[in-house]
């Protein structure tokens, strides 16, 4: 399965979500690829930073050739996730046509919320080619035992995507375990914020069958 994290916004979680579901797979047992198409580099800096050990295959692409490329870098991979990159709508459109499945990571607050009508826009326009291809939102940086605002629950809804159940919140030790080159997995197997994470992973499993 090949899945693009994408929101054009800047710091929605794009890189936060892929590392972190990325390990989670490979936890599993799963062979696990993750490119990152950020020319920012910074799923390439984590990966640095642990010194090349890695426990998936971390690679950058950050030209919009992914839907040329990606079925021949995907060979041996059970799962493929794409950190997408801020702004370029080439890029992003290049990684939506590489992919099954596009993950939304959107920050719970009305100016986030609306910026997702972007990347809402290019995965329909890629439906018209690619029938199959379904997308979902996850709520990142949840304010813990906080409601969603109404306004955001509302904006959400109105696009024909779902919502995942499982949410990730806004938790220090997730930026911290980045900058270190870890995750929450590694740095904290049983912790909340790794509940969180199992849980999306279960998720996007049992939507998988
Ligand atoms: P993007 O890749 O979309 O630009 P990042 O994953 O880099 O977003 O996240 C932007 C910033 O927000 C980073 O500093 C990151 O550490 C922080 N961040 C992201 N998600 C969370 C979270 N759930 N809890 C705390 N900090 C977070
Ligand atoms: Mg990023």
């Amino acid at each position: 399965m090949k899945i693009a994290v994408l929101n054009q916004k800047g710091g929605s979680g794009k890189t936060t979500v892929s590392i972190h579901l990325a390990h989670a797979f490979s936890m599993i047992g799963y062979r696990v690829l993750l490119v990152d198409t950020d020319p920012q580099g910074s799923t390439r800096d984590w990966a640095a930073a642990r010194n090349g050990e890695a426990p998936f295959s971390v690679i950058g692409l950050d030209r919009p050739i992914l839907h040329k490329e990606l079925p021949k870098l995907a060979q041996g991979y059970d799962f493929v996730f794409i950190d997408g990159a801020p702004r370029v709508s080439d890029l992003t459109r290049s990684a939506i046509m590489a992919v099954d499945f596009v993950l939304v990571p959107v920050q719970p607050s009305p100016l986030d919320v609306w910026a997702v009508h972007e990347v809402v826009e290019l995965v329909q326009e890629a439906t018209i080619y690619k029938p199959d291809l379904t997308a979902a939102f996850l709520i990142n940086r949840k304010i813990a035992n906080t409601a969603l605002g109404r306004e955001v629950t509302e904006v959400l809804g109105e696009y024909p995507f779902p919502v995942l159940k499982a949410q990730i919140s806004q938790r220090v030790a997730f930026a911290e375990c980045l900058n270190i080159g870890s995750t929450v997995l590694e740095a904290a197997p049983k912790s909340a914020a790794s509940d969180e994470v199992r849980a999306v992973v279960e998720e996007i499993l049992e939507a998988r069958e």
